[in-house]
C-alpha cells in the first residue's frame, strides 16, 4: 500500500499520509493532503512516497505532473523523495520545462530524510 510523508525543510515529520482508500498502485486526491501541504506551506520541505515493491524507485508520469501542478500551487519547489523496498530516490525540478525532473539518490542540496522516517514508510507499506 503506498504511504505518504510530509516532512519540513529539515526532514522532520509535518503528517504522515495513509488514506484509507489507498491502493498498492497510487495515493489519491486528497483535499485533506493538500490541505496540510497549503497550511505548512512556509516550512514545507517535500513530500515521501512508497512504490510497495523491491524494484527501482522511478516517479510515475502521473507523479511528475501532479509534483509540477502542487509546486505551481504553492509556488515554491519541493523534494520529492519516492522509495521501494529496495531503494529511495529524490525527485526534483530542474528545469527549464515544466516537467524536466531529475532523480537522484540525495536531492541536488544533499539532502536526504532520516533513516528511520524512510524505515517507517516503508513499514506503513507493508
Ligand atoms: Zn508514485
Amino acid at each position: 500500500m503506498e504511504t505518504g510523508l510530509v516532512f519540513n525543510r529539515h526532514g522532520g515529520v509535518i503528517a504522515w499520509h495513509v488514506p484509507e482508500d489507498r491502493s498498492a498502485g497510487f495515493l489519491p486526491d486528497s483535499p485533506t493532503l493538500w490541505q496540510i501541504l497549503w497550511a505548512n506551506r512556509v516550512e514545507l520541505g517535500g513530500f515521501a512516497h512508497t512504490h510497495p515493491g523491491e524494484g527501482i524507485a522511478s516517479p510515475s508520469t502521473t507523479d511528475v505532473t501532479t509534483f509540477a501542478a502542487i509546486e505551481l500551487a504553492l509556488g515554491k519547489r519541493l523534494v520529492w523523495p519516492i522509495l521501494t523496498f529496495a531503494e529511495t530516490v529524490y525527485t526534483e525540478w530542474v528545469g527549464p520545462s515544466a516537467l524536466a525532473y531529475t532523480v537522484g539518490y540525495k536531492s541536488q542540496a544533499g539532502f536526504e530524510l532520516p533513516h528511520e522516517l524512510l524505515a517507517k514508510l516503508r513499514d506503513l507499506s507493508r
